[in-house]
């Protein structure tokens, strides 16, 4: 599905996320932040917006766009979640957002997203006045269609600074990206563009300071459409040039003229899937915003393997005590209300902890 979004990471993480977010003590399941690095200008944001399915961010434009780290934290709420009951009827399914302001509290709703951009920029602008900074942009997404996760944008490294800004500049975003690609838990969304050579970014010099097997990392190959020697590009793409553990991904981004004109995302989807097949042949299918997609599916999904057993340990020890608590109550056990529930499944454990906590049933937890 074209449309899919981070939809198809949904049915696994999702389900276990929502059974955690009914707990009251406590069990995460720990998602890692995905973290972008890359040079000014390769298409950083535009590649994260590809990834979410969606337009709110600013990139493009002259000079330097991201100039301070923006948290998009992806939040989910099924479609009738009771959250969802400040949206207009009619509109209940929409997407919105809200930023977090420094003293805590929420911001007014956007479900205009091109507004979100807007204030995004006025933000930056608040914020980093001409330069950059490491004060935090918080956005939250709602949508049903996303599993929770923090998505970072970042502002690109650069050799210079620009005419008219401070010389320190190139130093504040390398320290500024450094705080957080050497965070243990995160995915580093590696983007680099077609249109310069594989091995001479700025940022590379980074990674390899960071991840140095490329463990954690995802290399992302942007304007592979702005090339003219597409065997070049093949090249890089099938490894030929340089090694990523997770491979390298090219993808077709909005260009500037798209972006002014507004394309719609999923338009951009379908050109790019022609584009690949025209130009990619055996390797169109392993490229392209979908693929990336299914590859940080993959890429989190291990990480989730990895962590399940300890929130299974912590998920069984919440159980001993909520069924302790239900005894003191001295609720009857019946065969009706009996709940086999985690060894089996868990969804039936979700359901009965969900309609306990309405206080609609008195069930009593048996395993
Ligand atoms: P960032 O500084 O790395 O965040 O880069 P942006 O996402 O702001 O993109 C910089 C410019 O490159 C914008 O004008 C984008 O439209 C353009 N761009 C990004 N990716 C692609 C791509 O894959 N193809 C083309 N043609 N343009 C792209
Ligand atoms: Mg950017």
């Amino acid at each position: 599905n074209d449309n899919a979004s981070l939809e198809s990471l949904i049915p696994m993480f999702g389900g276990l996320q929502d059974i955690a977010s009914t707990l009251p003590n406590g069990c995460k399941i720990d998602i890692p932040q995905i973290v972008v690095l890359g040079d000014q200008s390769v298409g950083k944001s535009s590649t994260l917006e590809a990834i979410v399915g969606k337009g709110f961010l600013p990139r493009g434009g002259e000079g330097m766009v991201t100039r301070c780290p923006i948290l998009l934290h992806l939040v989910r709420v099924p479609e009738n979640d009771p959250r969802r009951k400040h949206l207009k009827e009619g509109s209940r399914s929409e997407d919105w957002a809200t930023f977090k302001e420094e003293d805590g509290t929420d911001s007014e709703v956007f479900t205009d997203f091109n507004k979100v951009r807007e204030e995004i920029s006025n933000r930056t602008d608040k914020i980093c006045a001409a330069g950059v900074s490491e004060k935090v942009i918080n956005l939250k997404i709602f949508s049903s269609k996303v599993i929770e996760l923090t998505l970072v944008d970042l502002p690109g490294l650069t050799t210079g600074a620009v005419k008219g800004q401070k010389k320190e500049i190139p130093e504040e975003i390398r320290k500024l990206v450094m705080k957080y690609v050497k965070k243990d838990k995160c995915i580093i969304l590696y983007v680099t563009q077609a249109t310069q050579d594989i091995n001479t970014s700025q940022s590379l010099r980074i990674l390899n300071e960071v991840d140095k097997d490329y463990e954690k990392t995802m290399c992302v190959l942007t304007k592979i459409d702005s090339v003219k020697d597409i065997s070049n590009v093949k090249r890089v793409l099938t490894g030929e040039l340089m090694k990523f553990k997770h491979g390298i991904i090219g993808v077709v981004n909005r260009s500037q003229e798209d972006i002014d004109n507004n394309k719609p995302l999923e338009e951009c989807l379908k050109d790019e899937k022609n584009f690949l097949k025209k130009n990619f042949g055996s390797i169109a299918s392993i490229n392209g915003v979908n693929y990336l997609r299914e590859k940080l599916n993959k890429l989190l999904k291990d990480h989730i393997t990895e962590c399940f057993p300890k929130f299974r340990e912590e998920l069984d020890k919440e159980i001993l005590v909520q069924k302790e608590l239900h005894k003191s109550y001295g609720w009857p056990i019946t065969k009706e209300n009996k709940y086999r529930v985690i060894n089996d499944s868990i969804n039936d454990f979700c359901k009965a902890y969900e309609s306990q906590l309405s206080g609609t049933a008195s069930q009593v937890f048996q395993r």
